[in-house]
């Protein structure tokens, strides 16, 4: 058996995993990493090669958030999360002179890649909800990119007229809306209490709290009519809704399987099927690792 190992950097933790799309992953852990910087971030990577070096692994693939250029595989705008890895590649995390080749894309095109191999589908829309809006699409087995990488940055598709800031510096994005640090700052631009609590906190709270209940809805409201544009743009064969606010429940994936035709045109209201991502936190992981399958010699 072939072994590959997966990275994906999240927020606030790299997730990695070792193994392959068929035989599924022998390991998967987590490490949070001390700080935002580059050199905290190489030092985790060390760590996990570290822990997998006997494992016989062929390459690596690395899930980042962010706009990655191609070809130089760059990241490139603003990444408010990760503010110090702007203008780098993620291949800088790894140490000088590593050896096994090397594969980047951006976390939510992996995800997509790992549900469209897992549907069996030849047409896939994924999207992640976290602390920012993620969004893949892969056709044919393929990540679609775009002409220049910047492909598929639905979390800055302009929703609202006049709406609220958003970290990419436009108004009125998905991601100010619908996303979990989008939630946060509505929450304390309006004033209200809720922004600084967890998110299972927040979660909970939501069935007491009329104000935090509409802003939350109006979140899950803005995310459906976002998929139902996707979709009649696209029309995919399936949508796949993943994150680590997905799994929490923080958006409703019946009631989004519900809404969602509503506002599509007739022709595509009897196709749309949308699905919660089946290797749930496991996505990002996979989808590096089919990235070293299709790509390792
Ligand atoms: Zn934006």
């Amino acid at each position: 058996m072939k072994r590959y190992l997966g990275i994906d950097i999240g927020a606030s933790s790299f997730k990695y995993g070792v193994g392959d799309s068929k035989h599924g992953l022998q390991c998967f852990d987590t490490i949070w990493f001390k700080e935002k910087s580059l050199s905290a971030f190489q030092e985790v990577t060390t760590e996990i090669l570290d822990r997998v070096q006997d494992q016989g692994i062929l390459s690596i693939g690395i899930g980042s958030p962010g706009t990655i250029s191609r070809p130089e595989g760059k990241i490139v705008g603003l990444n408010p999360n990760l503010p110090f890895f702007s203008g780098l590649s993620p291949r800088e995390l790894l140490p000088q002179g590593f050896e096994l080749p090397v594969f980047v894309d951006n976390d939510a095109n992996l995800m997509a890649l790992a549900e469209a191999d897992l549907h069996k589908s030849s047409f896939t829309i994924g999207i992640t909800v976290g602390s920012g809006i993620g969004c893949g699409i892969v056709l044919g087995g393929e990540v679609y990119h775009g002409a220049h990488g910047f492909a598929s940055e639905a979390g800055h598709c302009i929703m609202i007229s006049d709406g609220e800031k958003c970290s990419c510096g436009q108004n009125g994005c998905l991601e100010a809306y619908s996303s979990v640090d989008g939630l946060r700052r509505r929450l304390e631009r309006q004033g209200l209490p809720y922004h600084a609590l967890s998110l299972p906190k927040l979660i909970a709270l939501r069935t007491k709290e009329e104000e935090l209940d509409r802003i939350i809805s109006e979140g899950e409201d803005i995310l459906i009519r976002a998929v139902a544009n996707l979709v009649t743009l696209l029309d995919p064969q399936i949508v796949v809704l993943g994150g680590g606010a997905m799994e929490l429940g923080l958006y409703d994936i019946n009631k989004i399987k519900k809404a969602v035709p509503q506002y599509l045109p007739e022709a595509h209201r009897q196709k749309f099927h949308c699905a919660i991502a089946g290797y749930k936190n496991r996505a990002g992981v996979m989808g590096a690792i089919i990235l070293c399958e299709r790509n390792t010699l």
